[in-house]
């Protein structure tokens, strides 16, 4: 490839909000005929809100708000932001937390008022033997919500839905990339049937829920076979998944982490920079041939 063409594509990649770190990804990009995308923060906008509380029989909405909120408030997480502040809003008092443990892709467990409290996926809360309400998850995760179920020392207490917005113009760019012969496949940490919604609403036919951070680059990697493999995401967990591909792309304002992992950074919060790639790539690659 002629460095001069390189440059100018670059130039004009930075120009239209793709910021390309690594001349050989907008060389391959044009070859990439799988791309995985990650759910929260790239499908999504990343901000999500409590929408749905629903309690247990016997238990109010404002207790369980403020039993969840209780662990959450030791977490990072954007679902624990949105626990934490609706359970602020109902009134409820935040009880203090202690010994509280968070597994990465699943939830958290720890101690409030002398209780064993879980929260997290409902798989999360088989594992600690905790009996989950499989028709009120389901429901709520049918929805496209993700789900946050609720342990009380032992017992099932209920699940509060978090709801993240699909970014307007997710489904058009999924529509534009499928135009350009790209298989999009969503990896999510999430619930199935949360999954199955949000791939509904932008348009993917291929999805895989119930992935765990570690296990998010051999996901990217089992994708390999018939052209290049791309990654799009935006958190620190799709670090190692956006290096496993064969060309990466951080989604704007998400983590260093992922900016510092990714070939490609799209400054314009959109998966449309995908394809803007693809075409920059095609056009570039003309220039030289
Ligand atoms: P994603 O793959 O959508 O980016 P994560 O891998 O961070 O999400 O988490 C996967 C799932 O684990 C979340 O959808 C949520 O159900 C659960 N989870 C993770 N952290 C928390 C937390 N702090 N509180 C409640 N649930 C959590
Ligand atoms: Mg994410």
């Amino acid at each position: 490839a002629t460095p001069t063409a390189i440059m100018v594509g670059t130039g004009q990649g930075a120009r239209a909000g793709m910021l390309v770190k690594n001349a050989e990804a907008l060389e391959l990009a044009e070859k990439i005929r799988v791309l995985a995308v990650d759910k929260t923060g790239t499908l999504t906008e990343g901000s999500p809100e409590v929408s749905d509380v629903i309690p247990a029989a016997g238990r109010s909405r404002e207790e369980l708000l403020a039993i969840a909120g209780a662990l959450e408030a030791t977490s990072a997480h954007p679902i624990a932001a949105a626990i934490v502040r609706a359970a602020r809003e109902s009134g409820a008092a935040l009880p203090g937390a202690a010994d509280v443990i968070a597994v990465a892709g699943k939830g958290l467990a720890g101690r409030v008022d002398g209780r064993d409290v879980v929260v997290g996926t409902p798989a999360f809360l088989d594992e600690r033997h905790v009996a989950v309400d499989v028709a009120a998850c389901e429901r709520t995760a049918a929805g496209g919500m993700t789900l946050v179920a609720v342990g009380v020392d032992g017992v099932f207490a209920g699940v509060i839905g978090v709801a993240d917005r699909v970014r307007a113009d997710s489904a058009a760019a999924v529509a534009r990339l499928k135009a350009r012969g790209v298989r999009v496949v969503m990896l999510t940490g999430d619930h199935p049937a949360t999954a199955a919604a949000i791939a509904a609403q932008t348009g993917i036919e291929d999805w895989r829920a119930g992935v765990m951070p570690g296990d998010k680059a051999a996901a990217v990697k089992a994708l390999a076979g018939h052209g290049r493999v791309g990654m799009a995401g935006d958190g620190i967990n799709d670090a190692p998944a956006l290096a496993a591909a064969d060309v990466s792309f951080a989604i704007g304002v998400g983590a260093d982490v992922a900016v510092e992992a990714a070939d490609i950074t799209l400054v314009r919060n959109s998966l449309h920079g995908v394809a803007d790639a693809i075409d920059l790539s095609r056009a570039t690659l003309s220039k030289i041939r």
